[in-house]
């Protein structure tokens, strides 16, 4: 079976992958035991990629063709590409002609390979002339990489994965670890198993997975890092457990800054911060007698209004204690995306210029504007994220160009994002999947490759450059994502230069990446030593990899010179700022977004899956069980989220993760997946809440803190249909059911189940009164429950249905006021079993399980199916060593290891 080594397209980890293909199609996947990033292992996400590539997963959820829309509320039409692309060329073209380079907004992705990145800049900056190209890792790591820039000198992750091991102690800030960077996590773990003497701190608001096997857990109140870090160097300075010898050779701005820090005293952070002041202490003593710090942060930190800041306020600590530039020591943000990194490097970013150079630098302009063979590249700064789609409601900018990304779901404070979105001209989606909540906006839908289908180059978090594969052809008429470029940029300079040299000659992406190679010449990121030759050769490498070097430097400013001008690195002062936002009787509790463990973004790849909902089953509102008990709230009660920008319904959880007055819900959860029409309509998924307010410097929006109330929704009919569909058709029929989330207060619809040939789904709804019997049938049908067995009482509000085949229960529908679906517990562990009794028998109201039945809660390990209930029964009879004994009887934990954490966490204290 051919083979083809590529690269896990989810997080920042950067994990290689082995494609095993048969027959133009992908049919399995591992990880690739010889790269250095994960060297074989791979997470639940990345260990199921070849599911979601499979065929039927394809003819159902991915953009085959091109599509056009011709007038505003028409239907999208499939058209040829040679029309799709003279059409988009020919409306960008004229919107410039009439309106100038900055009516045209390009919105781009992390996903996107380092080529797609390269030519999408080019385009913008070099042909079109406006630097209005921004991309989603504007969401993700322009506070990191804003921070490293103002202290370093330059945007250089100072770490790598081998620091891991060798540190002694890992500080955890603002990254939930074990969810969003699995594999990194377990070389912690490992580390640590080697090492007991190494210590963990985590900061975090949530008492989340990653806590739970670390030394200290510092709770502090939300967005009160940049306090606590001024505490921590106060402490370090008052102890003298500063590096003065190194503060004195190789930094600058230290008087500042300990003239800030003095008045943050223990008794003002731990005031600010609401921790004790003995955690506060016990902190600082570990940071400053620990041999080797490694600081592992990510969105808690760069999320926010003070994201640069709190970067910035971290990377101080290493540079007062001296610990960066030495193994196991340094300042590690985790890139979210796969490719982060390679957008910050050819510059694809409203602020930036290819290979590290500043779009306000006249020289470094100057010097891009050569190397394109072009006139000047713009000077005006383009617009972030956030801002280019307020230009867009505001009209100046009018076409909208998105790529790879989901902005109608993924970007805070959604209601400005539809007003933009309806508000442009023209938007224009070229993605992989036709299923997106942007997709659905689209007036012209260009189909572009994905994973397994492309060849390019990533980045991951330790500037490690590795190779994309493709395995098989993408599936009906997509392309990949810069040809899709090149051959709009090729008919937009025949109409806006016509008679020059192609800015665009490209036959291949290896000759896109020799030229991003040439740009980095002489600059801190130069890979002029490297070529895809060697990559095939010698496999992934890290830069800076200069013309004449034998390897990558793993671990940049050994020698302690900065990219500085004075080779120094700078300490920033910046005060203790909190949130945006603040909490107040109207709105008192503080909500962040965060991950979940199974899933990716937005889910337009992740939600194919059933097995990956198994562990998070459903959106849900995280509340401290006292919050709860305050507010009268029971858990599975359904509640009004609503803030300052819009509103959402949704069960309320019970979780101790989370403080009283603090709340969370999962990022993914996008109108793809649940509505809740609230005090307003249409709702938009979690970032209807999420506020768009920016950090200063990074422009990064703060989608970690919002101020929510709760309110119980009045909505006591229940509605919940599941059972199992054709495999070849559940996602379709999920969309279908999608179409009928409007006739319910709140509604949800997501698939389920282990098996992959029959997939199961489940839609649930809650209204305020019985919503009309037609809408029930609808939904009905697509669970073939049409004919199936039926127990009505119209009069107290009752319906019910089952379906049978083959004497095996596969569907059941359950209406009426919320003691009615109490049922649905034992009734779904009869799913895909003999039916045990009479149809009408299990439905009548009052029924009783027909033997005692435990559910099995969620599952915990995705790899072998492996639910709570089952845990807990093995872990009853366990002796002594109950994890080992746990993976002897249900393998849990011996595939992936993603669920170690919480199997640890399950453990007998
Ligand atoms: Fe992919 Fe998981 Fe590795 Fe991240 S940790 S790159 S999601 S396999």
């Amino acid at each position: 079976m051919p083979e083809v080594r590529s690269t896990c397209p989810y997080c920042g980890v950067g994990c290689g992958v082995i494609i095993e293909a048969r027959g133009g199609e992908i049919v399995g996947v591992r990880g690739d035991p010889q790269h250095p990033a994960n060297r074989g292992l791979l997470c639940t996400k990345g260990s199921t990629l070849h599911l979601t590539a499979r065929p039927l997963v394809a003819q159902q959820v991915r953009a085959l063709a091109p599509e056009l829309r011709t007038a505003r509320g028409a239907r999208r039409q499939p058209i040829d590409w040679d029309t799709a692309l003279d059409h988009v060329a020919e409306r960008i073209a004229t919107c410039v002609q009439k309106h100038g380079p900055d009516a045209i907004g390009l919105y781009v992705s992390g996903q996107l390979l380092t080529e797609d990145y390269y030519v999408f800049n080019k385009l913008a900056k070099g042909l079109l002339g406006t630097n209005n190209i921004d991309t989603n890792s504007r969401l993700c790591m322009s506070s990191a990489a804003t921070a490293y820039k103002q202290t370093l000198g330059a945007d250089i992750v100072p770490t790598c994965y081998e620091d891991i091991d060798c540190a002694d102690l890992f500080f955890f800030a603002g990254s939930n670890a074990a969810y969003a960077h699995p594999v990194l996590f377990r070389r912690v773990e490992e580390a640590r198993r080697r090492n007991p003497a190494a210590k963990t701190i985590v900061v975090d608001p949530r008492r989340t997975v990653t806590v739970s096997g670390a030394d200290l857990h510092l709770q502090i109140v939300p967005g009160t890092d940049v306090a606590l870090f001024h505490g921590l160097l106060h402490l370090l300075l008052w102890e003298g457990w500063v590096d003065r010898r190194f503060i004195e050779a190789h930094t600058e701005g230290f008087a500042e800054l300990k003239a800030l820090v003095r008045e943050f005293t223990p008794a003002l952070v731990t005031q600010l911060c609401g921790i004790r002041t003995e955690d506060l202490v016990l902190a600082a003593q570990w940071w400053g007698q620990a041999r080797a710090v490694l600081s592992l942060y990510c969105q808690g930190l760069n999320q926010s209004t003070s994201g640069t800041a709190k970067n910035a306020a971290l990377i101080n600590l290493h540079l007062a204690t001296g610990q960066i530039g030495r193994p196991g020591a340094g300042p590690f943000s985790l890139t979210g995306q796969p490719n982060a990194m390679g957008g910050r490097e050819v510059g694809a970013m409203a602020n930036l210029l290819s290979a590290h150079r500043d779009l306000a630098n006249a020289e470094h302009r100057a010097e891009v504007a050569r190397l394109w063979g072009v006139e000047r590249v713009p000077e005006a700064p383009g617009k972030t994220a956030v801002e280019m789609f307020e230009a867009a409601r505001r009209g100046e900018i009018k076409i909208l160009w998105i790529a790879c990304t989901n902005p109608a779901q993924s970007m805070p404070n959604q209601r400005l994002v539809r007003e933009a979105l309806a508000a442009a001209e023209l938007v224009i989606v070229q993605d992989a999947y036709r299923t997106t909540a942007t997709a659905a906006l689209a007036d012209v839908l260009l189909p572009a490759a994905s994973w397994g289908e492309k060849d390019g180059t990533v980045t991951n978090s330790e500037r490690r450059i590795s190779r994309v594969r493709r395995a098989v052809e993408p599936p009906g008429q997509a392309r990949e994502d810069w040809r899709i470029v090149v051959d709009i940029a090729r008919r937009l300079q025949r109409r806006l230069r016509p008679g020059r040299p192609s800015l665009f000659p490209y036959a291949s992406a290896e000759e896109i990446w020799l030229e991003h190679r040439d740009t980095t010449r002489g600059r801190d990121l130069d890979i002029t030593g490297l070529s895809w030759e060697m990559l095939e050769r010698d496999g992934p490498q890290q830069w800076p990899f200069p013309d004449g070097a034998s390897s990558g430097r793993s671990r940049p400013f050994e020698d302690h010179v900065f990219a500085t001008v004075s080779g120094k690195a700078r300490f920033v002062a910046v005060p203790y700022r909190p949130p945006a936002e603040p909490i107040d009787a109207r709105f008192p509790l503080r909500l962040a977004t965060g991950r979940l463990r199974d899933q990716w973004h937005g889910g337009s790849r992740t939600g194919t899956l059933g097995r990956l909902f198994g562990h998070a089953p459903e959106p849900c509102i995280e509340l401290h069980p006292a919050e709860l008990a305050r507010r009268q709230l029971r858990p599975g009660d359904l509640v009004h989220v609503t803030s300052r920008r819009g509103s959402l319904v949704l069960p309320a959880a019970a979780s101790d993760a989370v403080r009283m007055g603090e709340a969370f819900i999962a990022m993914h959860w996008g109108a793809e997946f649940v509505a809740g029409c609230g005090d307003e309509r249409p709702t938009f998924g979690v970032n209807a809440l999420t506020i768009d307010a920016l950090d200063p410097d990074s422009r990064q929006p703060e989608l970690k803190h919002a101020a929510v109330r709760v309110q119980k929704a009045e909505l006591p009919w229940r509605y919940v249909v599941f059972g199992q569909v054709p495999a070849s058709r559940q996602l379709e029929l999920q969309l279908a059911l999608r179409a009928h989330f409007g006739a319910f207060g709140y509604a949800c619809c997501v698939p389920f189940g282990h098996d992959d040939a029959r997939a199961g789904l489940v839609f649930r709804g809650a209204a305020a009164a019985p919503v009309q019997v037609c809408v029930l049938q609808a939904i009905e049908q697509v669970f073939g429950l049409e004919d199936a067995a039926a127990l009505d009482d119209a009069r107290r509000g009752l319906r019910s249905r089952l379906r049978a085949e083959g004497g095996h229960v596969v569907a059941i529908a359950l209406a009426g006021p919320v003691e009615a679906l109490a049922a649905e517990v034992w009734l779904r562990e009869l799913l895909g079993r003999p039916l045990p009794l009479p149809a009408h028998r299990l439905l009548r109201p009052g029924a009783q399980p027909p033997a005692p039945t435990v559910p099995r809660g969620r599952i915990v390990c995705n790899c072998f199916d492996v639910a709570e209930a089952e845990i807990r029964r093995v872990l009853a009879t366990a002796n002594g060593n109950a994890l080992a004994h746990l993976q002897a009887e249900l393998k849990c934990g011996t595939n992936c290891g993603a669920c170690l954490p919480e199997l640890r966490r399950m453990l007998p204290a």
